[in-house]
């Protein structure tokens, strides 16, 4: 007997018809004898949908309450997952986050894990029932309900396999595997039979929206077997592991991109000591993540420096650095919207050469101009305008030997949701 932890992601419980669809998968591994721990998702866009319910009643709805929201679209999956398989005769028994044992840091809206607590799980496992455990939400010690970020329920499950030391964890969405690149985008790419965790982490953190990548952090850090595979369909997934089998010739692994990049330009700073940590303390200060920064050389001792934030926190970054013009005299600030950041990811690029020049004579050839460009040794990424972006995830596709003669998108229903 195994024990297994299986995650179903929101459109793989989307319906009732999904949600016996699923008890049934959930109903074969009891069968065959196996212990199970499922993790799900709130239904479909339920998630979605009671954001927009709380913006229409608050546009800045409390943190807390806003929690306490969410984490219902989990429950409300947990116990009708849990009806649907007791109909079907097998044993089963529902857990909010704070039930499981789930304890988070004290942030609400992005909570770490802090510990878990699986008395009750094993005791649930123990007396033949399938466990179904909210995901995406845990309580702090003082019993304030918290949730883990968007797409924090493989977080749950991965961190629930690392606590009951499970022998594998499925997670369980709307397509086949990890692919090459978002295979709803790219019909030909490629599905991946491996990937290491190091570049699953580097392809989750760069906007790979298939695995969260607290999760891929966790999966590494506690060694958790993890399998991603579609709901609907008996397909084989894709392992993730410590080394992954790259296919001969084959260097980079997987391509992603994230949309919601902004850059934001403070031109003629004071070129002297500390400016830097200046604005990146008061950045960090207010819980704003940079990613790429770039700095420019001097002239009459003035220095220009850019760096990129989320979209989303491009109004809150300006204000922050405008708040700080006295301590750090500029003479102007400038931002961009609507920037794309495109990655190249994989292994193999650490001792292959040319790896580089191809993807800069790649993009060169389509005429698009690269605004910023930033590397790790098994990454590459640059900055582009929005609207060619596609064109440019495209022809890297194809340069870096990726694409494939067949339609790779076999898994999941037309409509998402
Ligand atoms: P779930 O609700 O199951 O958690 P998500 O929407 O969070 O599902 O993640 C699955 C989606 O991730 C896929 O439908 C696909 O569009 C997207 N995706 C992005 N990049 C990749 C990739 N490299 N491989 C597979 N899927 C990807
Ligand atoms: N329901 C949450 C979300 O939509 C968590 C998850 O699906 O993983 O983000
Ligand atoms: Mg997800």
């Amino acid at each position: 007997m195994s024990l297994i932890v299986m995650k179903f992601g929101g459109s793989s419980v989307g319906s009732t018809e999904r949600m016996q669809r699923v008890a049934r998968r959930i109903a074969d591994y009891k069968e065959a004898g196996h212990g199970v721990v499922v993790v799900v998702s709130a239904m479909g866009d339920t998630t979605d949908d009671l954001i927009d319910q709380s913006k229409q009643l608050n546009e800045k709805p409390p943190v807390r309450e806003m929690d306490m929201l969410l984490a219902v679209g989990e429950q409300i999956s947990v116990a009708l997952l849990a009806m649907a398989i007791d109909a079907i005769g097998h044993k089963s028994k529902s857990f909010t986050g704070w039930q499981a044992g789930i304890e988070t840091e004290a942030v609400h809206g992005k909570a770490r894990i802090t510990d878990i607590r699986p008395d009750r799980i094993h005791e649930a496992v123990e007396s033949g029932h399938a466990v179904i455990v909210a995901g995406f939400q845990g309580a702090t010690v003082q019993g304030e309900i918290t949730t883990l970020g968007r797409g924090g329920s493989d977080t749950t499950a991965v961190a629930l396999a690392a606590a009951i030391k499970a022998d594998v964890c499925e997670i369980y969405t709307d397509v086949d595997g990890v692919y090459s690149t978002d295979p709803r985008v790219v019909k030909c790419a490629r599905k991946l039979d491996e990937i290491s965790y190091d570049e699953m982490l580097e392809l989750a953190n760069l906007g790979a929206a298939v695995l969260h990548p607290r999760a891929v952090e966790y999966a590494k850090n506690y060694n958790v077997k993890l399998v991603v595979r579609s709901s609907f369909t008996q397909n084989e997934g894709t392992s993730v592991k410590e080394e992954a089998v790259m296919e001969q010739g084959m260097v980079v692994r997987g391509i992603a991109y994230d949309k919601n990049v902004a850059r934001i330009s403070i031109l003629g700073v004071g070129d002297v000591p500390g400016v830097l940590a200046k604005v990146f303390g008061a950045l960090a200060s207010s819980g704003i993540d940079v990613d790429i920064i770039v700095q420019s050389g001097t002239q009459e001792g003035k220095a220009d420096f850019a760096f990129t934030v989320s979209s989303n926190d491009r109004d809150k970054a300006i204000s922050v650095v405008e708040s700080i013009r006295g301590e750090v005299p500029y003479r102007e600030l400038t931002s961009e919207q609507n920037l794309v950041k495109v990655s190249i990811v994989g292994a193999g690029m650490v001792s292959n050469p040319g790896v580089a020049a191809k993807m800069f004579a790649a993009i060169y050839d389509l005429g698009i101009n690269l605004i910023m460009v930033t590397t790790s040794e098994i990454r590459l990424s640059v900055v582009i305008t929005a609207e060619r972006a596609q064109e440019v995830v495209l022809a890297l596709h194809s340069a870096y030997g990726l694409d494939t003669a067949e339609q790779a998108f076999v898994g999941g229903p037309q409509d998402r949701r």
